[in-house]
């Protein structure tokens, strides 16, 4: 009874007990699964072990023992039911309680069977991706969470574990996955430069076999699949600021190639398995997003000014700082993903927030909203840094009905305080630097240089 949960009297329990058994056909699944259990059913008859429907209830209703012979079920099935029952009836009260979030969870709505969804997240366990989560699990739905871990945290979701709508699978979109689902949010992928470069190969492998396996999952299950796209398929931008219609400029072979590119073709996916089998797609184009849970080390530009202006250690401005980006509060975004995946709008849309700043003057934004002693110092541009970055959301506004409702400073206040408690946590974070992600030798390279080397020489 301890497990029924502390609001629950033992009569109302043992009635909610009843009625689950009640709604069991014991007799029916015994003689209908198969002609081997009709064979037994009539060796127990024979041998009188089998005792009535009677002794079911009386047993439910409290009494302690369980007659031994004279019936048609046996003592043990009475047991193994009842057991099974209590055991059903606690699950349903756990879950009960969960909901309404009288066990430690966060509350989530109560949503009619026809209208809870079955949702994968791939990339649940990052920064955008858990934010996503939380979202979706208050709305009601059940959440699966399909991450790596590369650059996600469990503690990005821990305050999901166990609940009954939440799953987490630890595993890479590299591979094929079964599973099914209503609708995915295709996440998966190192968005920080320093990240997504560490492991070029890596990361192309991510956008483009992931993303094929994520589409045929959502072609063999029918679900609706929306991808994480980004600004940086607009490359180092012509028109400013960017709209869906252009068509970008990328360099294909520098080192962020694997990102854009690899974002580019999976978009190219997407469209293939709209036009050629008629899967459900939508893509968002995502502008530069920052809020909790952004990863400490991840290098990029907010999570770096922070963390070095909360320290007062140097602010690291790379190149002369007047390149621009224009900066979204998470909260937003998530709201423009779902906006978007249950909108019939599916050409790719922009979402970001188009206030825009130099790199420089953001940085001394966040020194003043610090109260910072750092200096500002310049490092040495990163190579084919995109000198401009502006979203036009006129396609978001007017197709799914979206546009940003948190102002920079608003997002930068409540950042600021989550950094504050990462450091607290962390006690010193040393921010990622601009060569973080240069490449390590490759072994095979070197034994090959040895060798010319020797050939050289003799
Ligand atoms: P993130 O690095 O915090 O999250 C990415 C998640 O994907 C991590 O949890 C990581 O472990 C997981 N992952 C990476 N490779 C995987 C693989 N092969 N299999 C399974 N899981 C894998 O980044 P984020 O900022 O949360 O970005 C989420 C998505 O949004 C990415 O697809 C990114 O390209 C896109 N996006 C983000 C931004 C931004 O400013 N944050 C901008 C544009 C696009
Ligand atoms: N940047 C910087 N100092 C840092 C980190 C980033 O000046 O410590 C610059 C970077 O060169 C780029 C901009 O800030 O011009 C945004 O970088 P980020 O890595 O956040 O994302 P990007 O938009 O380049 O993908």
């Amino acid at each position: 009874m301890g497990d029924s949960g502390p609001s629950e009297d033992k009569e109302t329990f043992c009635l909610r007990l009843r009625r689950v058994i009640q709604r069991r056909p014991i007799y029916s699944v015994l003689f209908a699964s198969s002609s081997f259990a009709l064979l037994v059913v009539l060796g127990l008859l024979q041998s009188g072990q089998l005792l009535t429907p009677g002794a079911v209830t009386s047993e439910v209703g409290g009494a302690t023992s369980v007659p031994s012979n004279g019936g048609i079920v046996s003592g043990a099935v009475v047991r193994s039911m009842v057991e099974a029952a209590m055991t059903e009836v606690a699950a349903q009260t756990r879950a009960e309680e969960t909901r309404t979030g009288r066990t430690g969870y966060p509350p989530v709505r109560t949503l009619p069977s026809n209208s809870k969804l079955r949702i994968l997240v791939t990339g649940g366990a990052g920064f955008v991706g858990s934010n996503l989560v939380d979202r979706l699990m208050s709305e009601g739905h059940e959440v699966t969470v399909l991450d790596n871990m590369f650059t996600g945290r469990k503690k990005n979701v821990e305050h999901w574990l166990g609940h009954p709508n939440f799953n987490l699978v630890v595993g890479d979109v590299v591979q094929p996955i079964m599973l099914e689902v209503d609708h995915i949010y295709h996440l998966a992928c190192p968005a920080s430069p320093p990240h997504y470069q560490y492991n070029p190969i890596k990361t192309i492998k991510t956008s483009t076999e992931g993303t094929l396996n994520m589409l045929g999952l959502a072609k063999r299950v029918n679900a609706r699949m929306l991808l994480a796209s980004t600004s940086e398929i607009y490359g180092d931008p012509e028109v400013h600021p960017q709209v869906e219609t252009y068509w970008g400029n990328v360099n294909s072979i520098g080192p962020r190639a694997c990102y854009d590119e690899g974002k580019r073709v999976a978009e190219t996916m997407m469209y293939s398995y709209q036009r050629q089998i008629g899967v459900e797609v939508r893509v968002a184009r995502i502008f530069n997003t920052f809020g909790r849970r952004m990863h400490p080390n991840d290098g990029r530009v907010v999570s770096n000014f922070i963390i070095q202006a909360l320290q007062n250690k140097d602010i690291t401005l790379y190149g002369d700082g007047s390149q621009t980006r224009s900066f979204q509060f998470v909260d937003d975004l998530v709201s423009g993903l779902i906006k978007l995946m249950n909108s019939n709008y599916s050409l790719p849309v922009n979402l970001g927030n188009p206030d825009e700043y130099t790199v420089a003057s953001f940085a001394h934004t966040i020194k003043r909203l610090t109260n910072s002693q750092s200096r500002i110092i310049k490092l040495p541009a990163t190579e084919d840094d995109p000198r401009k970055r502006k979203p036009d959301i006129t396609v978001a506004k007017q197709n799914i009905h979206w546009s940003p409702e948190w102002t920079v400073q608003q997002g930068l206040e409540e950042t600021i305080n989550y950094f504050k408690q990462e450091l607290k946590d962390m006690g010193e974070i040393i921010p990622t630097g601009p060569l973080a992600s240069k490449p390590r030798p490759i072994k095979n390279n070197n034994n090959a240089a040895r060798k010319q080397q020797q050939q050289q020489r003799s």
